[in-house]
């Protein structure tokens, strides 16, 4: 029997997203609240690029960090409280070097908003231990694919992982958004969860030469690749679910998916709960 924690690729979207929940905050809420409680987060975003090593975040309480500019001032008043966890973090750090990657603590660094914000819709307590663990600016779908099998032992420990990214993230297009979704957004984004669910993992790691509109769904990779991160963490045999998430600023697709292992139950009703908004 297969007890490892279940693990999440999300799409964070705009900053905006913290303040207008969509059918992917509510998604992730209801998923928040039907998830075992795990004793731990550890959460990757694009949000906080290391130069060549991973840095993995030692505070004991993590300041929210608001990186972002020329949104509206009540999205600066948001914060996410969530305690850190020092010797999970040092844990991490001898996981990470064991597999190869040069990898420190940081004590200082927070939770960037790849991070806060999708967590106060699937942990809106913040009473859960947070750890971030940085992305190196050299990855490319294959190593973060090894960062994410590095990490996957924590899974046995109660912890949840996170990657957190978006399924597409055209940022020129984000600018200048029409209200509707675009179409080729919805064919990366159906693309994308076809082939996760057919376990196609050859496709993905290429996923340039194989999606359409991959070079327009992300002109630059940094926000796919934690889907990767995932995969690697996921393992050799996973099963997929897709949580919708929808389409936001016309460009944005904001689904995000459940990873969990053979045979262990799927969350068939990881749906928005009817009647708990
Ligand atoms: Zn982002």
């Amino acid at each position: 029997m297969n007890t490892s924690f279940p693990l999440l690729f999300v799409s964070h979207g705009a900053p905006s997203f913290a303040m207008e929940p969509g059918l992917a905050g509510e998604t992730l809420a209801a998923l928040g609240r039907q998830l075992p409680h795990p004793d731990a987060i550890v959460i990757v975003s694009p949000h906080w690029m290391t130069r060549d090593h991973v840095s993995v975040t030692a505070s004991a309480l993590p300041e929210t960090i608001h990186d972002f500019g020329g949104f509206p001032d009540a999205l600066y008043q948001l914060s996410y409280p969530a305690p850190g966890a020092p010797t999970l973090a040092s844990h991490i750090v001898e996981l990470l070097q064991a597999a190869g990657w040069d990898s420190r603590l940081d004590p200082n660094r927070g939770l960037d908003h790849g991070a806060w914000v999708p967590l106060r819709y699937l942990a809106p307590g913040a009473d859960i231990p947070v750890v971030q663990v940085s992305m190196p600016a050299s990855l490319d779908t294959r190593s973060a694919w090894k960062l994410g099998e590095a990490l996957k032992p924590l899974r046995d420990m109660n912890v949840l992982i996170v990657a957190s990214g978006s399924l597409t993230h055209n940022l020129y297009e984000f600018r200048g958004a029409t209200a509707h979704g675009a179409d080729y957004v919805k064919q990366f984004a159906s693309w994308t969860g076809r082939t996760l669910q057919a376990q196609n993992t050859d496709q993905l790691l290429d996923f340039k030469q194989y999606a359409p509109f991959a070079e327009r769904a992300h002109p630059t990779d940094e926000h796919f690749l934690p889907l990767f991160i995932a995969l690697g963490a996921a393992g050799e045999h996973y099963q997929t679910q897709v949580l919708e998430g929808g389409i936001t600023h016309g460009v944005l697709a904001m689904d995000s998916y459940l990873f969990t292992s053979p045979g262990q139950e799927p969350s068939t009703s990881v749906q928005p709960l009817k009647g708990v908004a």
